[in-house]
């Protein structure tokens, strides 16, 4: 097939032959940061050195969704639907509340700054884990070069009682990470420090304790050839997507590569997308690419948002009972029109 390496004879099934490598957008200068609304039909994805955050829609195509964005990397979703980011220039941890506005969840760790977040998950408990190596500050182009406080760490933050604790902290510079889909296992990717010749660059994993609060038995589970591991993603079999330098590699749960889609440049990140989470969508340095394959996207720890315009009853509710259930959704009512424009200008 053009543009797939068959590596094990496995992979044969998760390609198909008919779904070409499809150029979404181009015209940015690095993307990252890729999240889904499943709910609303739209995908968030930063463009770092441009100081922006990219929407893009299948009937709209892309538009500016924050401009300036401080620099954003990584996105995510928490439990509740609410958007979770990383911020270079705000060094912090924000969550874009349902009606636009941002709070900072995290910004200091035993009274220092964070450096810059890079990557942000959020596990099916409500913790927020993220990476925070130095890329953001080491230069002015993807936020603001200053002096680092603290080490690259990899985080815990419990927005329920609002402790931090390092889970990790024996990276160069932790980024890209993902939890196994019954997160027992963290994969993250070393990506070095920056600027060095010979980078220490691989994708490492952990086991997750029982409790969901901590990290054992580090290992490096692959090494991702050309480039490195930034981005990635599981599927529901467990098999990890990694970016990589000639596109994504999909890699089983030992760690042997199955195979690869091939991209004209450079992955940083990539997330699966639509019904039922089959179309990854790929940051390809300055263009965005998609794909349809045949794994699902494992299910991430989301309940899924929908932005009741009834008034705040179910009764009134123009969607039927039915669809609401099939697609898991959450309901918030909102009960004016003000408040409903609101709360969609803040989570889309
Ligand atoms: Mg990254």
């Amino acid at each position: 097939m053009e543009g797939i390496d068959i590596i094990d004879p496995r992979f044969n099934s998760c390609v198909l032959p008919n779904a070409p490598l499809e150029a979404l957008g181009a015209g940015f200068r690095w993307l990252e940061g890729p999240v889904w609304f499943a709910d609303l039909d739209c995908l968030l994805v930063s463009d770092v050195p441009n100081n922006r955050i990219m929407r893009w829609t299948a009937s709209g195509g892309v538009s500016v969704f924050r401009q300036p964005s401080d620099y954003a990397n990584g996105h995510t979703r928490d439990r509740e639907g609410r958007l979770i980011g990383c911020s270079h220039l705000g060094r912090c941890i924000h969550r874009t509340e349902l009606d636009g506005r941002i709070t900072v969840l995290v910004e200091r760790y035993q009274g220092k700054r964070l450096n810059s977040p890079n990557d942000v998950v959020v596990k099916s408990d409500g913790t927020i884990w993220f990476s925070d190596p130095f890329y953001g500050i080491v230069t002015d182009y993807e936020g603001s070069k200053c002096q680092a406080e603290l080490p690259a760490n990899l985080y815990r933050f419990d927005p329920r009682d609002g402790a931090l604790s390092v889970v990790a902290d024996d990276f160069q510079s932790p980024n890209g990470l993902c939890f196994s889909p019954d997160e027992r296992r963290l994969y993250v990717s070393e990506s070095g420090v920056p600027f060095a010749t010979d980078p220490v660059q691989h994708l490492r994993v952990f086991d997750v304790s029982a409790d969901g609060a901590r990290l054992s038995n580090a290992r490096i589970f692959h090494k991702v050839e050309p480039g490195f591991t930034d981005g990635l993603r599981c599927d529901e079999d467990g098999n990890i997507w990694s970016s990589a330098g000639d596109g994504v590699h999909c890699i089983d749960p030992t760690g042997a590569l199955l195979g690869k889609i091939r991209v004209p440049f450079p992955v940083s990140n990539l997330t699966f997308v639509g019904r039922p989470r089959s179309r990854p969508f790929i940051c390809g340095s300055h263009t965005l690419y998609a794909m349809y394959v045949t794994p699902r996207g494992a299910a991430r720890p989301l309940v899924p948002l929908v932005y009741c315009v009834c008034g705040g009853s179910a009764e009134r509710c123009p969607i039927s009972p039915t669809r609401r259930r099939s697609i898991a959704m959450r309901w918030i009512f909102v009960s004016s029109t003000k408040q409903r424009r609101t709360a969609m200008r803040g989570a889309n």
